[in-house]
């Protein structure tokens, strides 16, 4: 059974990713504008957002850095296992 995870990454994926435009698929998703979607918030995005995003973990909202912190433990799953 695939994680919640996974499955925002493949909806994201799907929705955004074009081979033929500029950058990787994770740095398309992170430039989605559409912020009425509700997996917005917690798309994926690129490993040096989540890096700034752990400097800064002492400011902003403390709900969106619990999901955070929770993507960022998958996300060190996904860099471990190369994907
Ligand atoms: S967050 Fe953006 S890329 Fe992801 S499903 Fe929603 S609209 Fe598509």
């Amino acid at each position: 059974m695939a994680s919640l995870k996974k499955c925002v990454e493949a909806k994201c994926k799907d929705c955004t990713y074009d081979q033929a435009s500029p950058g990787s698929w994770r740095q398309q998703v992170e430039d989605c504008r559409v912020t009425s979607c509700p997996l917005w918030i917690v798309r994926p995005v690129t490993m040096e957002t989540v890096n700034a995003r752990r400097k800064d973990k002492n400011g902003g909202d403390a709900a969106l850095n619990a999901v955070i912190d929770n993507l960022e433990d998958e996300e060190d799953e996904d860099v471990v296992a190369g994907n």
